[in-house]
């Protein structure tokens, strides 16, 4: 079953090993980590190795990192905190939209290299790996290329536990659990300096930043997968690679077919298009088939919308209608990949048929 699900970068299973650590505080252990009586001080102290794990993965302090609900709070948090604000072309809608509300400027670009005036800005926030295509946005080159005097944010979420991520490298930088095997509902934020001023104000949790009671059980699994992730990075990376090779070998012999993200794309987003069908189609006929896939991101399919990604790049209209997005984690084999492509093939080519 899990190895026909190709859609790791809107979520991935929990790794069991993750669960394990986390089913104590699901279970007998609990207690409010700000107590402090025993049940309490016993929660901050599972809090703390969490915070040090996920410090370990991105090669931080682990004062630099305040837990949050999800990279979609912590994006909203860093970008309400400023005013002059600029976001790359390529941004998830989590970055986009509350931009767009705080009517913060959209950089051009010029295929995928992003264009940045001389000029500062308050805050430049750029993601480090594109969520629909697999591009990487190296933070060292952001900061060459950006005004010294503007901070960088970095949506990290999809670059987390799929490759190195020096967070010193950036002012801000955003982190999701559920995107490398940890629990849905928890995420990070990373600060090099100074915190961003509070979005979400209360208690006095996470040193008065961050309000709210902890998520111990979401917090220790967060942990967990980033030891975990830390651990195994290359394994994975290899293993998406191969699955990634596999399965366009197996889409050869497909005529009108294009491969987004440019060459250095990342192995575990694969981004194809295919001229002449709809991409929502293909996702539920192989769905139908067994295969999850999706036809860009979750949050945005559905909606009929098109990819403001692919538009950025000027992907020609026929290619964008007809474009999805598989995504590989460590329960896909070689077997379902080759399968799972083989099955896109053959109703790619009903699909032609019909229209
Ligand atoms: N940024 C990017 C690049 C993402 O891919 C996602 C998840 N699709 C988010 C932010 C939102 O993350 P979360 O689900 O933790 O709110």
């Amino acid at each position: 079953m899990l190895d026909r699900y190709f859609d790791h970068a809107s979520t991935s299973p929990l790794d069991p090993r993750v669960f394990e650590a986390m089913r104590p505080w699901l279970t007998g252990l609990f207690g409010n980590a700000n107590s402090i009586h025993e049940p309490g001080r016993r929660a901050m102290a599972a809090v703390d190795t969490a915070r040090e794990q996920v410090a370990a993965l991105i090669g931080s302090d682990p004062m630099q990192v305040i837990f949050t609900s999800g990279a979609t709070e912590s994006n909203n948090w860093v970008l309400s905190a400023f005013e002059e604000v600029a976001i790359s072309p390529f941004e998830h809608s989590a970055i986009r939209e509350p931009a767009r509300h705080r009517g913060h400027t959209i950089l051009a670009n010029t295929g995928l290299t992003i264009e940045f005036p001389e000029y500062a800005f308050d805050l430049v926030s750029v993601m480090a790996m594109n969520n629909e295509i697999g591009s990487l946005w190296p933070a060292e080159e952001i900061r060459a290329r950006i005004s010294p005097d503007s901070l960088l944010h970095s949506d990290a979420t999809q670059i987390i536990g799929k490759r190195p991520f020096d967070a010193n490298l950036t002012d801000f930088a955003s982190l999701s659990a559920h995107k490398f095997n940890g629990p849905q509902g928890v995420g990070a934020l990373f600060y090099a300096g100074t915190p961003p001023e509070p979005l979400l104000r209360g208690g006095e949790q996470e040193l008065g930043f961050r309000a709210g009671t902890l998520n111990v059980a979401g917090i220790v699994g967060m942990g967990m997968a980033a030891q975990l992730a830390g651990e195994e990075m290359e394994a994975r990376a290899a293993h998406a690679t191969h699955l990634r090779a596999l399965f366009l070998e197996e889409l050869e012999g497909v005529p009108d077919f294009a491969v987004n993200g440019g060459p250095n794309a990342s192995p575990f987003i694969l981004s194809v298009s295919f001229a002449g069908i709809q991409g929502e189609t293909l996702v539920i006929e192989m769905d139908q088939a067994g295969y999850a896939i999706s036809s860009g991101a979750a949050c945005s399919s559905g909606s009929n919308e098109r990819s403001h990604v692919l538009m950025a790049l000027g992907v020609d209209e026929t290619y964008l209608r007809g474009t999805v997005r598989i995504s590989f984690g460590m329960a896909n084999t070689p077997d379902s990949a080759q399968q799972n492509s083989r099955t896109m093939a053959q109703i790619v080519r009903k699909l032609r048929t019909l229209t």
